[in-house]
């Protein structure tokens, strides 16, 4: 009897762990086998990846130089570190995880950037920073989003470079926060615009003497948020801020 009344506990859990996974790619309905997450490895294979871009900032380039922008005005940031184009799917994958936490493929997404973290920090024969940073969100916006995805992402690039490159990583929320909401630029002319987000950010100073840090988020699309968050990080204490974002932008107007 007890092998029996096993054998159907095994099966309801097998029929309820599936029920859990998708059984098929969300792109192409082809059927998965062993992918690990929502998308089959032709579709992950087919996905923007940002081949050749400004050793600084990340902006897409037809080789691995510098950009205009760059060379006349480094940013405060070491580097941009980012896997995919921000187009097609990306880009939707992105705006809809904006509003969707449990968006499944963003783990695909997350694994690709911790891939390319990875070799950036071998070839560069630097050692990869092990203090990770969620890009922070106004403390409205948090309240009326529910969930930071920049905070989602860490957790999953940190766990797959903890598993697959045995890095420590140690994911810190309370370093620093932003004081000036995204959306209330878009009401300030340019320059002040400018201005405003060289403000956004405040780091506290403790525990960061030193240390080489990276901040994540999901896209950037303007060097502005990434200089303004670096330089509060730099100013408290930080010995160099890395950022490791999901997507580029093709452009890089860092006054928007
Ligand atoms: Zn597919
Ligand atoms: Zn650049």
């Amino acid at each position: 009897m007890r092998p029996l009344l096993n054998r159907a506990a095994n099966n309801l859990v097998k029929q309820f762990s599936h029920s859990l996974l998708p059984s098929s790619c969300s792109f192409c309905q082809s059927p998965l086998q062993l992918s690990a997450g929502a998308l089959c490895h032709n579709c992950v294979a087919e996905l923007p990846r940002l081949t050749t871009q400004c050793q600084r900032c990340a902006v897409p380039l037809v080789s691995d130089t510098l950009c205009a922008n760059c060379q006349q005005k480094p940013p405060t940031y070491r580097r941009c570190i980012a896997a995919f184009h921000y187009q097609t799917p990306v880009d939707n994958i992105i705006l809809r995880f904006k509003s969707d936490p449990y968006t499944t493929e963003i783990k695909q997404l997350s694994a690709a950037l911790a891939e390319r973290i990875s070799t950036t920090y071998r070839l560069a024969q630097q050692p990869c920073p092990e203090t990770i940073i969620p890009l922070p969100l106004h403390w409205l916006k948090m309240t009326k989003r529910g969930f930071n995805q920049s905070h989602i992402i860490s957790n999953l690039v940190a766990d797959y470079l903890r598993r697959e490159h045995h890095t420590a990583i140690e994911i810190r929320s309370d370093i620093c926060r932003r004081i000036i909401k995204g959306q209330d630029q878009h009401l300030l002319s340019a320059k002040k615009r400018l201005t405003s987000i060289n403000k956004a950010f405040i780091a506290q100073a403790q525990n960061l003497n030193g240390l080489s840090v990276a901040v994540v988020d999901d896209v950037v699309t303007t060097g502005a948020t990434a200089n303004s968050v670096a330089k509060a990080l730099l100013k408290a204490g930080a010995a160099q801020v890395d950022i490791w974002s999901i997507a580029r932008t093709s452009w890089n107007n860092r006054t928007v």
